[in-house]
């Protein structure tokens, strides 16, 4: 029995998709990286307007220069665990800058936001518990629900009442978790957080907020959806990443729990791996720094969502969501194919989008989903949706009308 054949039909896909397209979207190289909104892709100038990259931190020279700095005084890496040798001054200043950023007490720096959901979503709940679960979650929290043995009830995507209806059914003592998204990145749209904190709260369950593609564009000061509706306090674990708004690579759980530290020796994703280089922690601490007083960055890249938005939506393209609620702005293709080659072609025009398909999408959609970037200029955005709107048109996408009019 050869345990590769389950992986006949992904193979077989694959190669269809191959076949349909000169490129493979899920093997785009970036041959060289010009700016936050430019690559060379295949020998052509491109702009990026699919990268998690909201604030541009990427090059942001401070965080260059940190970076540079620790990798010169500190060497390439910590070659070990947090709990062992891993743990440089750098990984306890960014946790105490992210405790600040948030205002709240304890922070726990992973390699990896997919790692840090795994380690505090299977730790903290185990056989006996219940993790209630938007069903369109992202799959570092699922996969943390199948490592902690707790029973998984998922519900119908930002429904209060279907939240509502399994908690009331659950057994008033057992332990329970609550786990949502700030902002659900296939679409963009954002959780009614504040509704369903209190029904949480409600029965007794504790609530953990994945603020991944909130962080950095939500929120007065860049906290995410849960400052944003004004419910930060309620929330008992916050899990981000450092490889979006922030620019680098790492993942953290944010708490005011009194226990948490406990974590540290309890969370195998924390304790079983090496821990992040120093110049990825220092460019992180300085962009965090940054980020909490970037509010003209937000405001731009508030601008340029609404101005994509607008622009997509006046083209005829159907669209994820009515307004836009985040950086991500989704469009709906009406089968795989037809998005694959939409894709394609808008790759040869020099527009880079990420290409979502089932089963990471909810209902099934294949999307083209654009993510803005606040150091995409208006003469960007603008050439963006004259793209779209070309290509759109030539492959029969949207109703020909006379776009300058509507
Ligand atoms: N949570 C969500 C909601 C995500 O979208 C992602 C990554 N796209 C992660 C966690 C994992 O983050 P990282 O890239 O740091 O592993």
């Amino acid at each position: 029995m050869d345990l590769f054949s389950k992986f006949d039909h992904v193979i077989a896909e694959r190669d269809r998709l191959i076949e349909l397209n000169e490129v493979n979207p899920f093997d785009v190289v970036m041959d060289q990286v010009i700016s936050p909104t430019v690559a060379i892709c295949g020998g052509r100038e491109t702009m990026l307007l699919g990268t998690y990259n909201y604030m541009g931190m990427t090059f942001d020279p401070d965080v260059i220069t940190a970076g540079k700095e620790a990798l010169a005084e500190f060497g390439a890496g910590t070659t070990g665990s947090r709990v062992f040798n891993g743990t440089y001054a750098g990984h306890r200043a960014v946790e105490q800058i992210l405790c600040e950023f948030y205002g709240m007490n304890h922070a726990m720096v992973f390699s990896t936001g997919y790692q840090a959901n795994l380690g505090i979503i299977s730790t903290i709940v185990g056989k006996g518990d219940y993790i209630l679960l938007d069903i369109d979650s992202h799959a570092s929290i699922w996969d943390g629900c199948k490592m902690s043995d707790a029973e998984v009830v998922p519900f119908k995507h930002n429904d209060s009442s279907a939240l509502e209806r399994r908690l009331s059914r659950m057994p008033a003592d057992a332990g329970k978790l609550l786990v949502l998204e700030g902002v659900y990145s296939m679409l963009g749209d954002v959780a009614p957080l504040r509704e369903m904190l209190g029904i949480a709260k409600k029965y007794g369950a504790m609530v953990l907020v994945d603020e991944a593609h909130s962080m950095g564009v939500l929120g007065r000061n860049g906290r995410g959806a849960a400052e944003d509706q004004d419910c930060l306090d309620e929330v008992d674990f916050i899990i981000g990443t450092f490889s979006k708004s922030v620019g680098t690579v790492g993942g953290f759980c944010i708490s005011n729990h009194p226990k948490f530290e406990i974590m540290r020796l309890t969370c195998r994703p924390y304790v079983f791996t090496a821990s992040l280089p120093p110049n990825v922690v220092a460019a992180a601490c300085t962009s965090i720094k940054k980020l909490a007083h970037a509010r003209e960055k937000r405001r731009r890249l508030w601008e340029n969502s609404r101005t994509l938005h607008e622009g997509l939506k006046t083209a005829g393209f159907q669209l994820g969501v009515d307004e836009p609620q985040s950086a991500i702005i989704s469009l709906i293709m009406p089968s795989l194919k037809r998005g694959i080659l939409f894709w394609s072609a808008l790759l040869d025009e020099g527009l880079y989008v990420n290409l979502a398909r089932p089963p990471a999408t909810p209902a099934h959609m294949t999307l083209l989903r654009c993510s803005l970037c606040a150091d995409h200029t208006l003469d960007q955005v603008r050439q963006a949706i004259d793209i779209f709107t070309r290509v759109g048109l030539t492959q029969s996408l949207i109703p020909y009308r006379d776009q300058r009019n509507d």
